[in-house]
């Protein structure tokens, strides 16, 4: 499933335990684990813009997150994911990048909008964490349903990637919504990048 780079034997251990368990929840949304994904570990993540915890290298199958002690300080510093608690966060964090793998796996198009990668891969980010951490997380960011799709778009994903991310799962927790409208996204069928915003 994926190829942990480490020689820290517990930590390459639980990256494991994490994907295992992530990988058929994200297949029950057309998220199939096609090739191994190979997950290594920084001190340093080259990214353009704001914090980030990880990074999904488009088309190369290759994630790489903070190690865990740099993890910890950009956990401490960002002001709304202390929400959640560190190891809860971190399992959720793997869960994203592990997403971005599966959709670059599986989609069918070639993804021109970044809010739709981001979508799905916040959606299931949130959805992985339990139900009272979830609660306090929406509570911190002070989003309630509904979600329009306009709330959902890369303006708010680089002002508040929290606020994009809980907003992202209240419109994927719709019944109407939920693994059907990742399957859009993954087809090419919905994107955010059209609707006004
Ligand atoms: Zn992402």
């Amino acid at each position: 499933m994926a190829i942990v780079d480490t020689n820290d034997e517990l930590l390459q251990e639980r990256v494991c335990e994490i994907v295992a368990s992530a990988v058929p929840k994200l297949a029950e949304c057309g998220l199939n684990l096609m090739s191994p994904v190979a997950i290594s570990f920084s001190n340093k993540l080259d990214h353009s813009s704001g914090v980030h915890f990880g990074i999904y290298h488009l088309g190369k199958n290759r994630i790489e997150l903070l190690d865990p002690k740099t993890f910890e300080q950009a956990f401490r510093r960002s002001e709304t994911w202390t929400a959640v608690p560190l190891a809860e966060h971190f399992e959720a964090v793997v869960v994203h990048e592990f997403a971005h793998a599966l959709v670059d796996q599986n989609a069918a198009i070639q993804r021109a909008c970044i809010a739709d990668d981001e979508y799905i891969a916040y959606a299931m980010q949130i959805e992985s964490l339990s139900e009272s951490t979830r609660s306090v997380l929406l509570a911190e960011v002070g989003a309630s349903p509904p979600t329009s799709t306009q709330e959902i778009n890369s303006l708010v994903l680089g002002f508040s990637p929290a606020d994009f991310a809980v907003r992202s799962w209240l419109h994927f927790a719709e019944p109407e919504n939920g693994c059907a409208f990742v399957e859009k996204i993954i087809q090419g069928e919905v994107t955010f990048f059209f609707l006004p915003e």
